[in-house]
């Protein structure tokens, strides 16, 4: 990266960045949003088309219900204002993989509007405005590789053409790679919590065009912006930012002028390439879809629709703070997906302390995860497991590095964690003598809890439990102990 090392953190400290992010997010409809084929990803190229979808003439559109109920949904999701009335409209460009040389999107009256989402800062919380949300169809796909006499063909493939996509247009708020990073993370995040997309990256279902420029510190008009386009990570877009900002700081230092243009990011050399310039770019000529009504989203649909909006991620991380007694960075960790979460308070509720299940997420089983490249929907231990494991940790009876011992057996073997257990236990004492002797030591030990126990507070007997597992490495055999134990203290 030449830019990057030619431009000091003093021209970085002149210059701020400014960025705002366009993301296309595919709603998983099984069906396409204005006819009825299938929206499956990966059939056999152009064999989920009809009349609607191929651009045939006369062929009408109809609108996919579903898909509107998933636009809606993910604009409320973002704090957006829902449009009563939007209108559809046409977007005119000609290429190839737009069989009716237009595509239908919305423009001036588009669904959503002034939502917002809100990013995690040093400094507390800062706003990212959400421009607009507005609903469109995709295009079909070019395919300029795989071929025998490959370079000399395209082939096209329609499949993808007509698929429901929501377009999401942030306000120019961003002022670092990494608070677009975080923007794109959380968005990401929510939609999921939503289910109305898969957000999967390779398969297209979430895409995202970084709109980067520079500006004198202190100056308060934007500078040019380019936009860069077809970055396939997030780790990439915040790649791309970053040189991107570079870029434009030596250019400006420069005496030269940013133009306004296209530009792609390549990934292997990890710099971006001007891909049309501001003379080319089109002119859309939008006007309002003749073939559709006014798409009428009113206060009755949307409060439907508003009842079956999930728990979103940062209301979700709150209320787990206080019902698991676990930190902020435990909820964060423990949110990053849906799944995840789920199976945690699954967990947390069945176990005795909801916080060493959090820990034991965190430090035993996402790192085996992580270092078997596992998703947690395969990991060998489910949650079950791991509340039965803290259970065992917490009452005495396996010591945290037999826990790890049987974490690691189970990862090697693909068993979850009551099976390794019941495998691996430690062998227990049943031994009523020998029992009776680290009894008679634990409560010699704790004359204030046997006097407690014999004024009424019975519920203490849980601590005594404790000790004894404890004491015996967790051999002990549990009914037995209670039995004696009872008689003991009576
Ligand atoms: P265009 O008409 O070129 O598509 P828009 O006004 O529609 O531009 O904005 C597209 C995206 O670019 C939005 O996400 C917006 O926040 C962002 N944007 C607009 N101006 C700038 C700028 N000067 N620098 C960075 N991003 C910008
Ligand atoms: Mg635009
Ligand atoms: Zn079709």
């Amino acid at each position: 990266m030449a830019a990057s090392t030619q431009s000091s953190s003093a021209l970085r400290e002149k210059y701020e960045p400014v960025i705002g992010l366009e993301v296309h997010v595919q709603l998983l409809t099984q069906t396409k949003v204005f006819c009825g084929c299938s929206t499956q990803f990966g059939a056999p190229p152009n064999t989920n088309v009809c009349p609607v979808c191929l651009g045939l003439p006369g062929a009408l559109p109809v609108l996919n219900k579903r898909a509107v109920q998933f636009a809606v949904l993910a604009a409320q999701a973002l704090n957006c204002q829902v449009r009563e009335t939007s209108i559809f409209a046409r977007k005119n460009y000609f290429y190839p993989d737009l069989p009716k040389g237009y595509q239908i999107s919305q423009f001036d009256k588009p669904l959503a509007e002034h939502g917002y989402i809100e990013i995690a800062q040093a400094s507390g919380l800062k706003k990212i405005g959400i421009t607009r949300l507005h609903m469109e169809e995709d295009a079909g796909k070019s395919i300029h590789d795989g071929l025998a006499d490959s370079g000399r063909y395209t082939s096209i493939d329609l499949n993808r053409s007509g698929t429901p996509l929501v377009e999401i247009v942030s306000e120019p708020d961003m002022r670092s790679a990494d608070e677009a990073f975080e923007y794109l993370t959380l968005l990401k995040e929510i939609i999921l919590y939503t289910g109305v997309s898969d957000c999967n990256m390779e398969e297209g279902s979430l895409r995202c065009d970084a709109n980067v420029s520079v500006r004198p510190r202190g100056q308060e008009k934007f500078g040019t912006k380019t936009e860069i386009k077809n970055v396939n990570s997030f780790r990439f877009i915040r790649e791309a930012i970053e040189y991107e900002i570079d870029r434009q700081i030596e250019v400006i230092e420069a005496g030269e002028k940013i133009q306004q243009e296209t530009r792609l990011y390549n990934a292997q050399e990890g710099r971006t390439y001007s891909m049309r310039s501001k003379e080319q770019a089109h002119d859309y000529r939008y006007f309002p879809e003749p073939d559709l009504l006014p798409l009428v989203a009113d206060a009755r649909l949307q409060e439907t629709i508003r009842k079956t909006l999930p728990e979103l991620p940062e209301t979700r991380r709150k209320r787990m703070v206080g019902d698991y007694g676990i930190t902020e960075y435990d909820a964060r960790v423990l949110t990053v997906s849906k799944t995840l979460a789920d199976q945690f308070e699954e967990a947390a509720k069945a176990a005795r302390n909801p916080k060493r299940v959090a820990n034991l997420v965190q430090s035993e089983l996402m790192g085996r995860l992580k270092a078997k490249g596992l998703e947690i929907e395969q990991s060998p231990i489910s949650m079950k497991g791991v509340a039965m494991s803290a259970d065992l940790v917490e009452s005495g009876a396996i010591s945290s590095k037999i826990l790890k011992d049987l974490y690691d057996k189970a990862f090697a073997s693909g068993e979850d964690f009551p099976a390794v257990y019941e495998r691996e236990k430690p062998e227990q004492i049943t031994d009523t003598v020998a029992l009776e002797k680290i009894i008679d030591e634990v409560i010699a030990a704790s004359p204030k809890q046997v006097e407690q126990y014999r004024a009424g507070k019975t519920t203490i007997i849980g601590f005594f439990v404790g000790q004894i597992m404890k004491a015996s490495k967790g051999r002990a055999q549990p009914e037995l102990v209670n039995e004696l134990l009872k008689k003991k203290l009576q």
